[in-house]
């Protein structure tokens, strides 16, 4: 059991994912402190006064020792990673310095320190091509790109790491996080941008000439590839109940946060079109390297285990607050940071 009043450390907490999770448990009334080295992370994306942004690496271990000195932090969320496919296959190292190496500097820290508390950001690219549909956790990981490694590697970490010295994790496997806070207020910003909603929003703002469909002739019904949309506070949820099960004793788990629900490129543009009622330019490309047909998520263990499941699975549900987002005053951009490591 841990103190469920401690504070908790949240790493990359103002990026997308992150921002959104710190918001919820600020709400829940925790103490959150949020270490982001704003490499991708936007200050304005924290927006509760009574959450701490600190502003710094991961792997730094004597800033990380200094802040639990200071906080006796009763857990971890560990957001803060690198996550463009195809910059993890022309620059791997980068990726796994990033994302396996870090993450060791933190654990170590944590280990010194004696928290036993950790919840994972992990990835449905863990599995790579799937053996079987829907997904499960007992599907075989056998990841196709260095960004699956380096998540996979962690959870191998994790898992050792529990055996040696009892470190409680949880490795949440997001599907296709999408959507953004309902009163538009933080949102999805990424630079560059390569995620197929906010590209198709780009397409419709005017932003970019027009959305191209990589590819038009997969096995799927209507020849787009299908992914498992999952929305931003769906996922934030699933993390607040993650600290929950483990801050009561519960054992580390490891699940898949999807819907369960394929939605194609196609029914994607569609969605678009009828919540903005606008046409968006489309052009049929070929295939990006390395999608599979199809990723859905079976979200079966996530709801025995954590108490789980995704509250939208209607996309329009995700597309309509992330439209909020990009017609709203900041245009779906952060204003840029000020401050820096
Ligand atoms: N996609 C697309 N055009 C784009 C961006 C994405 O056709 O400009 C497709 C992509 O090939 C995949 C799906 O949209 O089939 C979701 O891609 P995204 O990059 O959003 O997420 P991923 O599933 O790769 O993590």
């Amino acid at each position: 059991m841990i103190n469920p009043s401690a504070p908790i450390l949240v790493t990359g907490g103002a990026g997308y994912i992150g921002s959104h999770t710190v918001r919820l448990l600020a709400s829940q009334g925790r103490k959150i402190v949020v270490l982001d080295n704003l490499v991708f992370g936007h200050q304005q994306a924290i927006v509760d006064e009574g959450v701490e942004l600190v502003v710094g690496d991961v792997g730094d271990q004597d800033l990380v020792r200094e802040l639990f000195a200071k906080h006796q932090f009763g857990a971890v969320i560990h957001f803060a990673a690198f996550a463009y496919v195809g910059e993890s296959v022309t620059d791997p190292l980068k990726y796994y310095q990033n994302n396996t190496a870090e993450p060791i500097k933190l654990l170590q820290v944590m280990q010194e320190v004696g928290c036993k508390v950790f919840v994972f950001s992990s990835t449905c690219a863990t599995y790579g091509v799937p053996d079987k549909l829907p997904i499960t956790e007992t599907n075989i990981q056998d990841p196709i790109n260095p960004y699956g490694r380096s998540k996979l590697m962690v959870e191998w970490i994790l898992k050792d790491c529990d055996r040696a010295w009892g470190l409680r994790s949880a490795c949440l496997r997001y599907f296709n996080a999408s959507g953004c806070s309902p009163d538009g207020i933080i949102g999805e910003d990424h630079d560059p941008e390569t995620h197929l909603i906010p590209r198709v929003m780009m397409a419709v703002t005017g932003e970019i000439e027009y959305l191209e469909v990589f590819g038009t002739d997969y096995n799927t019904p209507d020849g787009t590839c299908i992914r498992d949309y999952i929305h931003v506070e769906d996922l934030a949820d699933a993390h607040a109940r993650a600290l929950d099960h483990l801050a009561a004793g519960g054992e580390s788990v490891r699940c898949n946060l999807g819907t369960g629900v394929g939605v194609s490129v196609k029914q994607i543009i569609n969605a678009v079109e009828e919540v903005t009622g606008k046409t968006v330019p489309v052009k049929f490309g070929p295939r990006r390297p390395g999608d599979p047909d199809s990723l859905v998520a079976d979200p079966a263990l996530a709801k025995s285990v954590l108490g789980w499941e995704a509250t939208r699975r209607d996309v329009r549900q995700m597309v309509g607050p992330a439209w909020l987002w990009v017609s709203g005053p900041n245009k779906g951009r952060y204003p840029q940071n000020t401050l820096s490591t």
